[in-house]
C-alpha cells in the first residue's frame, strides 16, 4: 500500500511499526450538530483506507474520537461562544443529552453509507484525566505554562513547528502582524489553549490542577490516540481543514509529551463542495444522507459517486452524478444476479483484472482506475460470468457496494408477469405484434425491462 503523506509531501509505502498490524486514527465527529454529505466524504475516507489495508491482509485496529466537548464559534481564534453551550440553548436538552441524539444520528448516518464501525470510539468526556495528564507532561517538559488558570503550549518550545502545515513561525508572524485581537495573556501571538479557565456561565467544566475549567480543541486527539494507539503507531486521517492547526498541534502536543515521533503517516482527503446545491428535500440548509434516501437514492451510491474522484482532489456535489453513480450501482447488482455465482477458480484473464483492480487501489487509492476496471471487467467476453461474480463478490470487501444484493434476493416474476411473458413469447411466435407489443406495454407500466433475447422475453425490474 503506497500513501500520499502530508507530513513528507510524497506517496510513500506503508511500513506498519508492528509486522503485518496498523493503528489508525481518525477525526471523528463534532456531536452537538448533524454531519452533511460534504463531511461524510471526510470519514469514507478513513473507512476506505481501512478496507484496502484489510484487503492487502493487514490487521488495522481503528480509533475515531467523538467530540462532546464544546468548543467556539471561531475555532481559528479560540473566541466567540461555545458551540455545544449553543446547541444546549436551541434545543432546551442536557449536554450529554445533546451528544447522546448527534452521536447516534452520526453512526446511522455512516451506517447507512456502508462505513464499518470502528474499534473504539472514545468521548472527550471521558478522557479529561489523560488530557490534564499530558498537559502536566507539557509544563514539566518545558513546552507549556500557566497563566491565570489557562494553559498555553508554547510553540517557540517546539522548534519542529509547522513541519506538517508548512505554517512555520516566520510565516505565522508575518500574519499576526494583521490581527487585531491579541490575547495578551500568551507569551507569543501563535501559542495556543491546552486548557482553559472557564467563565461563569461555561455549562460543561472539569476540576484541573489550574482550577476549574475545560480542555482546548486539540488535546482530546493527542491524548486519546496515544491511550488507545500507543505512543507510536501508523495513520492519521482528517479532511484538508484539519491540517492546520488541528493536526499541527497535535504534532505538537504529542511529540512534546513523549520526546519523537508519534505517526508515520498523515492522509487528508479533499473536499466535497456543496456550494449552489439545491436538493428538493435536503434538511435546511445542509444536505444529510437521509435526504438521498428520500430521492430513492440508495445511501451506498454516494460512496460510488466519491470513488469518481482521486480522494485528495476536491470535488463538486452534483445531484445528477450522484443519480448516474445509483443507476450504475444497480445495475451492477442486476448484473451480478444475471451471472449467477462464484466460479470455482479463475482463469488467467480474470487474474489478470484482480491483479489491475488490486494495484490500483494500493496505488494511493486510485479509485477512479478502480472503477474503470470494474467497469472494463463487467463487459469483457473474456472471462466467464462466474468468474466475473467472483471477483466482483471479492473487490466489495473495498468497495463496499452491496453487489450481491440483487443476487441474494433472487428477484423472481410474479405469476401475472409470468403469464404476461408467456403471452407475448406466444403472440410473437404467431407474427402478431400488435399483441405483442400490447403486452409489452403492460410489463412496462408494471416498473419491468423488457428485453427480446434468442430465447424469448426477458424481464427484470426496471431502475
Ligand atoms: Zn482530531
Amino acid at each position: 500500500m503506497r500513501l500520499n503523506n502530508t507530513l513528507t509531501r510524497r506517496v510513500e509505502e506503508v511500513v506498519p511499526v508492528d509486522d503485518r498490524k496498523i493503528g489508525m486514527y481518525s477525526c471523528g465527529p463534532t456531536v452537538y450538530r448533524y454531519v452533511h454529505i460534504g463531511n461524510l466524504r471526510t470519514f469514507l475516507l478513513s473507512d476506505l483506507l481501512r478496507r484496502a489495508l484489510e484487503f492487502e491482509g493487514y490487521e488495522v485496529t481503528q480509533v475515531m474520537n467523538i467530540t462532546d466537548v464544546g468548543h467556539m464559534t471561531d475555532e481559528a481564534s479560540d473566541s466567540g461562544r461555545d458551540k455545544m453551550d449553543l446547541a444546549v440553548a436551541d434545543e432546551g436538552l442536557s449536554p450529554k443529552e445533546i451528544a447522546q441524539k448527534y452521536t447516534q444520528a452520526f453512526l446511522d448516518d455512516t451506517e447507512a453509507i456502508g462505513i464499518k464501525r470502528v474499534h473504539v470510539y472514545p468521548k472527550a468526556t471521558e478522557h479529561i484525566p489523560e488530557m490534564i495528564e499530558l498537559t502536566e507532561r507539557l509544563i514539566e517538559n518545558g513546552h507549556a505554562y500557566e497563566v491565570d488558570g489557562t494553559v498555553y503550549y508554547d510553540v517557540r518550545s517546539f522548534p519542529e513547528y509547522g513541519k506538517l502545515s508548512g505554517n512555520t513561525l516566520d510565516k505565522l508572524r508575518a500574519g499576526h502582524r494583521q490581527e487585531l485581537e491579541v490575547d495578551s495573556n500568551k507569551r507569543h501571538p501563535e501559542d495556543f489553549a491546552l486548557w482553559k479557565k472557564a467563565g461563569p456561565n461555561r455549562l460543561m467544566r472539569w476540576d484541573s490542577p489550574w482550577g476549574e475549567g475545560f480542555p482546548g480543541w486539540h488535546i482530546e486527539c493527542s491524548a486519546m490516540s496515544m491511550k488507545y494507539l500507543g505512543e507510536r503507531f501508523d495513520i492519521h486521517t482528517g479532511g484538508v481543514d484539519l491540517i492546520f492547526p488541528h493536526h499541527e498541534d497535535e504534532i505538537a502536543q504529542s511529540e512534546g509529551g513523549v520526546r519523537h515521533e508519534v505517526i508515520s503517516a498523515w492522509v487528508h482527503g479533499g473536499f466535497l463542495r456543496l456550494k449552489e446545491q439545491k436538493m428538493a428535500k435536503s434538511s435546511g440548509n445542509i444536505i444529510r444522507i437521509g435526504d438521498l434516501a428520500a430521492l430513492g437514492i440508495d445511501p451506498l451510491s454516494f460512496r460510488y459517486f466519491t470513488f469518481e474522484t482521486r480522494y485528495r482532489k476536491e470535488m463538486d456535489f452534483s445531484e445528477d452524478a450522484l443519480r448516474a453513480a445509483d443507476t450504475t450501482v444497480k445495475r451492477l447488482r442486476q448484473r451480478m444476479a444475471e451471472w449467477g455465482g462464484p466460479a470455482e477458480g479463475l482463469g488467467s484473464e480474470a487474474k489478470a483484472f484482480d491483479g489491475r483492480f488490486r494495484e490500483a487501489v494500493a496505488d494511493d487509492l486510485d479509485m477512479p482506475q478502480a472503477l474503470v476496471i470494474l467497469n472494463e471487467l463487467a463487459s469483457s467476453r473474456n472471462v466467464p460470468d462466474p468468474e466475473k461474480y467472483s471477483l466482483v463478490s471479492s473487490w466489495d470487501q473495498v468497495l463496499g457496494l452491496d453487489v450481491e444484493r440483487d443476487a441474494r434476493a433472487g428477484w423472481q416474476p410474479s405469476d401475472e408477469v409470468a403469464a404476461l411473458v408467456g403471452e407475448r413469447d406466444a403472440a410473437r411466435a404467431n407474427k402478431d405484434f400488435a399483441t405483442a407489443d400490447r403486452v409489452r406495454d403492460r410489463l412496462q407500466e408494471l416498473g419491468l425491462e423488457v428485453m427480446d433475447t434468442p430465447e424469448g422475453t426477458r424481464v427484470r425490474p426496471r431502475i
